[in-house]
């Protein structure tokens, strides 16, 4: 009987370390979900790391030069100024691309890092819709 006592005390120790990690990882996702509860708010998005800039012209000769950014929204946060552009192809007041970029303008150094949405171009479908819908609005009006 002894013995199985002494077996029984040792599995009961083994739980409670468990649990002590357990209640450390739920400490981290509680403050993980206050984080992504803020962001809620923004259409889910995955952003990704494109490059890196060292000025500020050079972040903004880079989105000229590529032709399909305007500017959108400023979004200030504590690690910085993020600067967002939307896909110039399809209207301001319309449905957007789902392609998007920001430039973040990093707090603590000069870098300027720019991230890409995981989603590719569907400003085509977009404006084949919105297209066909401004035709159709036009013959209406002209005749
Ligand atoms: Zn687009």
């Amino acid at each position: 009987m002894k013995r199985f006592k002494q077996s029984k005390s040792k599995y009961s120790i083994v739980p409670q370390y468990e649990s002590d990690g357990d209640d450390y990882e739920t400490n981290a996702d509680q403050t993980i979900g206050k984080v992504s509860k803020k962001r809620r708010k923004q259409r889910k998005k995955m952003w990704i790391f494109d490059r890196k800039f060292t000025s500020k012209i050079e972040a903004m000769e880079f989105i000229k030069s590529q032709k399909i950014w305007g500017y959108h929204y400023t979004n200030d946060t504590k690690d910085g100024m993020k600067k967002y552009y939307r896909c110039k192809n399809v209207p301001r007041r319309h449905i957007q691309c789902d392609a998007s970029i920001y430039l973040h303008f990093m707090t603590r150094s000069f870098d300027i890092h720019l991230y890409k949405t995981e989603s590719i171009h569907n400003c085509e479908s977009i404006n084949a819709e919105y297209g066909s819908q401004k035709a159709g609005s036009t013959t209406n009006g002209s005749k």
